[in-house]
C-alpha cells in the first residue's frame, strides 16, 4: 500500500483513507516519521514539544477500524498536530511553560475530540511562546521555534510550532489559538493560511485560559480549503463552553470551493501608513489588483481608532491574564516549590520558579492595571476604546464593504533574537492582528508573495459570523494568484 504525497489536500487524503487506499495507520506512521526526522539535528525546527508515535499509531489503529466498520470520515486518517496550550487526553499540555512541564491533561478540549470523531490522528503538540504570550515562539521554556523559510528567523507566535509544522510539511494540518494574532501572525511568516473565527464560533473548553474575552482556537492549513474543512470541523455551539454561540455552522468547505469574489473589497488607510515594510505593501497592491482583476470593487475605508488598538490590548490581556493565570499556585496545577514553610512561601516559589519573564511581565501589568484606584482609568478606558474599535468595523461593513484587505504583519518573519530585548517592537508585530480580536470578528491571512525567502501573508476580516464569506474571497484571492 503506497502512502500519499505529504502535501496532498486534506479531503483527497480522506478519501484515500475511506476507500480503503491507504489506511490510516500508514498515514500516522509517516507522519511521525516526518516530524521524527524533522526535529532532529542541527537544523531541527523545533516544532513540537511532544510527539508519541505509539499513541499516534494506535488512534489511527481505531480509525482503521472505523472504516474497516464502513465508517466514512471527512480528515479519515488526517495527521495534525496541536498547540500545547489544548489538551489531549494523556498527552503533555505544557504551555511551553516549566510550571506545566510534566502535567499530562486527563481529558480532550472539545475541538481535539471533534477532530478526533471526524477521524484525524493527534501526531502531536506543538511549541509556543509561554501561555500564548509572544510574537514569535522565543518565550518558551521548550526553546526557540525556526521558521522552516530560513531557520535564522523566527516562525511568529504565539503559535510558531504548529505553524512551522505545517510550513515545513511535518503535519499537513494543525490547531493554534488566537488571542491578539497568534494564527495569522505566524501564518503570514510562515507562508500558511491561517483563521481566527468569530469569538464565540469554536469551544474552548480544553484551551488554557489567557485573555478569556479575547482567546479563539484557530486552525492551520497550507491552502484555504484544508483551513476552512478544520474550522467547519471544529465549530459549532459546545455545552461545555457557554461563550459558544447557538448559530448554525457555516458551510466552510463549499464556501472555499464556491471562490465567490465579494463585491466589495474596503481597504483600511491606518493599515498601510508608517511602518509598513515595502516588499509588504507591494505584495498587498498585487493582491488588491489581483481581486480587482475578478471585479471587486476596491473601496479605500478608515478605522480612525485603529492606532489605539495595541495600547489597548495591552492592557486588557494581560488584566485577565493576571486573572485567569492566578490558578497556577503551586496547589492545583503542575509544579510545586519544593521546602516551603507557608502557604505564602508556596505561593511565591511557585510562581517565581514555574513562569518565565515575559508572563511575569504580563502578570504585573494586568495587576497593576485592575488595582484600586486605576481599575476604571486603565481597564475602563482600555474597554471604552474596545467600543469605539468594534464601532468603526461596524460602520465600514454597514456602509456595504463585504470584507476588508490589509497586510497581517509590518514585515516579513525577523531574525531570532531581534526584538527580545525590546517587548514594545515585538508587541507592534501584532499591529494589524489584534483589532480582529478586540472586535471580536473573524479575520484570516494568506499567502500573498514572498520577500527573497519569505513569505507575506494579506489578511482578510469579515463582519462577525460571516466566516464563509471570508474563505470565499479567500480562496478566489488565492487561486488569482496561483495564476
Ligand atoms: N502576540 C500577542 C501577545 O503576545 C498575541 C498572542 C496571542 O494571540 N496569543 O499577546
Amino acid at each position: 500500500m503506497s502512502g500519499l504525497p505529504h502535501d496532498a489536500p486534506l479531503a483527497e487524503r480522506a478519501a484515500a483513507v475511506n476507500a480503503g487506499r491507504v489506511t490510516a495507520t500508514a498515514g500516522a506512521k509517516q507522519a511521525v516519521g516526518r516530524i521524527m526526522t524533522g526535529e532532529t539535528g542541527p537544523e531541527r525546527l523545533n516544532a513540537f514539544i511532544s510527539y508519541n508515535y505509539e499513541e499516534a499509531t494506535e488512534s489511527a489503529g481505531a480509525v482503521d477500524a472505523r472504516i474497516a466498520g464502513g465508517a466514512s470520515l471527512p480528515l479519515a486518517g488526517v495527521p495534525v498536530a496541536v498547540k500545547d496550550n489544548i489538551c489531549a487526553i494523556g498527552m503533555p499540555t505544557t504551555c511551553g511553560s516549566r510550571m506545566l512541564a510534566d502535567y499530562r491533561s486527563p481529558y480532550d478540549a472539545t475541538v481535539v475530540r471533534r477532530l478526533r470523531e471526524a477521524g484525524a490522528v493527534v501526531v502531536g503538540k506543538t511549541n509556543l511562546d509561554e501561555f500564548g504570550m509572544g510574537s514569535s515562539t522565543e518565550n518558551s521554556a521548550f526553546g526557540v521555534t525556526r521558521n522552516p523559510h530560513d531557520i535564522t528567523r523566527v516562525p511568529g507566535g504565539s503559535s510558531g510550532g504548529s505553524a512551522a509544522a505545517v510550513a515545513g510539511g511535518l503535519v499537513p494540518a494543525a490547531l493554534g489559538s488566537e488571542t491578539g494574532g497568534s494564527v495569522r501572525q505566524p501564518a503570514a511568516f510562515c507562508g500558511i493560511v491561517g483563521i481566527k473565527p468569530s469569538y464565540g464560533r469554536v469551544s474552548r473548553y480544553g484551551l488554557v485560559a489567557y485573555a478569556s474575552s479575547l482567546d479563539q482556537v484557530g486552525v492551520f492549513g497550507r491552502t484555504v480549503a484544508d483551513a476552512a474543512l478544520m474550522l467547519q470541523l471544529i465549530s459549532g455551539a459546545d455545552p461545555l463552553d457557554a461563550t459558544t454561540a447557538q448559530i448554525a455552522v457555516p458551510g466552510l468547505v463549499a464556501a472555499a470551493r464556491a471562490c465567490a469574489v465579494p463585491r466589495v473589497v474596503g481597504v483600511p488607510v491606518e493599515y498601510f501608513g508608517d511602518g509598513l515594510a515595502d516588499d509588504v505593501r507591494i505584495a498587498c497592491a498585487a493582491a488588491l489588483d489581483a481581486l480587482r482583476a475578478r471585479g471587486c470593487e476596491i473601496r479605500e475605508v478608515t478605522l480612525p481608532h485603529t492606532r489605539y488598538a495595541v495600547p489597548a490590548y495591552y492592557i486588557i490581556a494581560p488584566a485577565e491574564a493576571s486573572a485567569n493565570l492566578a490558578r497556577f499556585d503551586g496547589v492545583r496545577y503542575g509544579l510545586r516549590a519544593p521546602n516551603a514553610a507557608s502557604t505564602g512561601e508556596v505561593y511565591e516559589g511557585t510562581r517565581s520558579a514555574g513562569f518565565g519573564a515575559e508572563v511575569k511581565r504580563r502578570i504585573m501589568l494586568g495587576t497593576y492595571a485592575l488595582s484600586a484606584g486605576y481599575h476604571d482609568e486603565y481597564y475602563g478606558t482600555a474597554q471604552r476604546v474596545r467600543t469605539l474599535i468594534r464601532r468603526d468595523f461596524e460602520r465600514v461593513f454597514a456602509d456595504g464593504v463585504d470584507v476588508l484587505f490589509t497586510p497581517t504583519t509590518p514585515t516579513t518573519a525577523f531574525r531570532i533574537g531581534e526584538k527580545t530585548e525590546d517587548p514594545y517592537a515585538m508587541y507592534l508585530s501584532d499591529i494589524y492582528t489584534v483589532t480582529a480580536n478586540l472586535a471580536a470578528l473573524p479575520a484570516m491571512s494568506l499567502p500573498i508573495g514572498r520577500s527573497g525567502a519569505l513569505p507575506i501573508g494579506g489578511q482578510l476580516i469579515a463582519p462577525r459570523w460571516h466566516e464563509a464569506a471570508m474563505v470565499s474571497a479567500g480562496a478566489a484571492l488565492e487561486a488569482e494568484l496561483a495564476r
